[in-house]
């Protein structure tokens, strides 16, 4: 197929209706690195700037309304800017309250009660990014354990954190790579890196050095690694590793909390981390994230703990900020309410967008495989990854495959269909994106109907190979 001409007439297009967005564009690379502070958010040949988000849908400045299957990285499960969270802020600012004060606050307390018991973990500290709970938690790990290893799974994103830049997305022969310049020294050492949902592997690097590994971070849900969920059995031999071997287990729900049900996911799974780092979904919108898990790590960071053992996990200026614990509590509170309409709900269209993905394209010729399958699980997942698989792959279930160009045109998934769909009325990301509650049946029949179209149009850039 010959991709860089239709890439190259998606983009005349995108930029001949996208005018406006194209000037903020422009001015915002004057000061910001590349036009934005998140890389995710910058795709080619400029994003385009909203002006305004509701529910399923993000308008423009250039006046073009999207059904959003961004939606906030993937953390408005309601959709955007749901009315009851925002009246419960309108109130507390009408109340002249609601920015930093610096104080604990009675909110926090209320948040962190939710929390716990939706996990069952003893004990919780806020901050304000996935990024920050993730090294923290991986802090706590190496001084309750005194050891110097930290493992994590290939293709996990666990935010841009010293401890865990490796591995994430650069493939060169696996995904095993340092991915950022300005590490301290010794990370590459420290950081090893095993193959999400390979229990031999696992088994391996526990046999080989699980007496100097502090620490196995793992999505049970792995996100940015392809929406692939845990196998139970791994997981499982997981939990048993790290406690065979005096490790401590995370498990990174910033992407699976309160996602699938209102919980985390490791309750569905029924295996107990020690440690839990969340985010996204927790805020409500607003930025917060948490580390949970046992009261013996956790109070590393208290003030019991012995001045060699003391973490200096200090949330933040921001941590808690009282509009955003007020978010949170009211978010997963009405997550908890009416969870058996919500979550049936986003998984079954989750499951109607992936049937609908793989035939439509296989019907014009195209190896589309979905992802974000929990069915074995007895899990309905809103979530829907969609890759261009090369013609000899029959399906997609590994972190490696999702980042492996001899695999997966991950170009194709990432850029070109992108600006398809967009010039359809449609914002995806990683192939489709996040169901929320406030999609309905007929955006996700139009949003089939639209890759229907765009695979038809596909056909007459036939003729040379992907
Ligand atoms: N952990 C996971 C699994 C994530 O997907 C992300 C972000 O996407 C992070 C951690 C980092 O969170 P944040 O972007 O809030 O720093």
């Amino acid at each position: 197929m010959d991709k860089q001409r239709l890439y190259d007439d998606l983009i005349k297009a995108y930029k001949a209706t996208h005018k406006k967005s194209e000037s903020f564009f422009l001015k915002a690379s004057q000061l910001e690195v590349r036009g934005g502070s998140h890389n995710l958010r910058l795709f080619n040949p400029f994003p385009f700037y909203d002006v305004s988000a509701k529910g399923s849908r993000v308008t423009d400045v250039d006046g073009h309304t999207y059904v959003d299957f961004w939606q906030g990285h993937f953390a408005n499960i309601l959709g955007h800017n749901p009315k009851i969270i925002l009246d419960a802020l309108l109130n507390l600012y009408r109340k002249g309250q609601g920015l930093t004060t610096g104080f604990p606050g009675r909110l926090e307390e209320e948040l962190a009660q939710l929390i716990l018991k939706q996990l069952g973990a003893d004990k919780i500290r806020f901050t304000t990014s996935g990024t920050l709970a993730s090294m923290y938690a991986v802090m706590l790990s190496r001084s309750f354990t005194k050891r110097g290893l930290v493992l994590k799974a290939g293709g996990g994103w666990h935010g841009a954190q010293p401890y865990l830049l490796k591995g994430v997305s650069t493939y060169r022969e696996g995904l095993d790579s340092i991915e950022s310049a300005g590490l301290p020294e010794g990370a590459d050492s420290m950081i090893l890196v095993t193959k999400f949902n390979d229990t031999e592997d696992l088994g391996e690097i526990f046999r080989k050095c699980g007496e100097q590994i502090s620490c196995f971070i793992v999505e049970p849900f792995i996100g940015a690694g392809g929406f692939i969920f845990g196998h139970k059995e791994y997981l499982r031999r997981a939990r048993e590793l790290t406690r065979n071997h005096g490790s401590l287990l995370i498990f990174d729900e910033v992407v699976s909390g309160f996602r699938f049900h209102p919980g985390g996911l490791q309750t569905l799974y029924g295996i107990v981390p020690d440690l839990t780092v969340l985010g996204k979904a927790i805020g409500g919108g607003m930025p917060t994230a948490a580390v949970a898990g046992r009261a013996d790590v956790m109070a590393l960071c208290g003030p019991e703990a012995k001045p060699e053992e003391k973490v200096k996990f200090e949330g933040g200026t921001f941590c808690s900020h009282p509009a955003t614990m007020l978010a949170g509590i009211t978010f997963l509170k009405d997550l908890i309410q009416n969870a058996s309409k919500i979550y049936p709900k986003i998984g079954r269209l989750g499951a109607k967008v992936r049937k609908g993905l793989e035939e439509i394209f296989a019907a014009h010729g195209f190896n589309l495989k979905c992802t974000g399958y929990g069915d074995t699980l007895g899990i309905s997942s809103s979530l829907v990854g969609a890759h261009f698989l090369h013609e000899d792959i029959e399906r997609i279930d590994k972190p490696e495959q999702v980042w492996n160009p001899a695999v997966n045109d991950v170009e194709l998934r990432e850029n070109v269909f992108k600006l398809a769909m967009i010039q359809e009325g449609f914002n995806i990301f990683h192939g489709y994106g996040a169901i929320s509650a406030a999609h309905t049946e007929k955006e996700i029949d139009a949003s089939l109907d639209a890759a229907e179209r765009i695979a038809k149009k596909w056909k007459k850039y036939r003729g040379s190979k992907n």
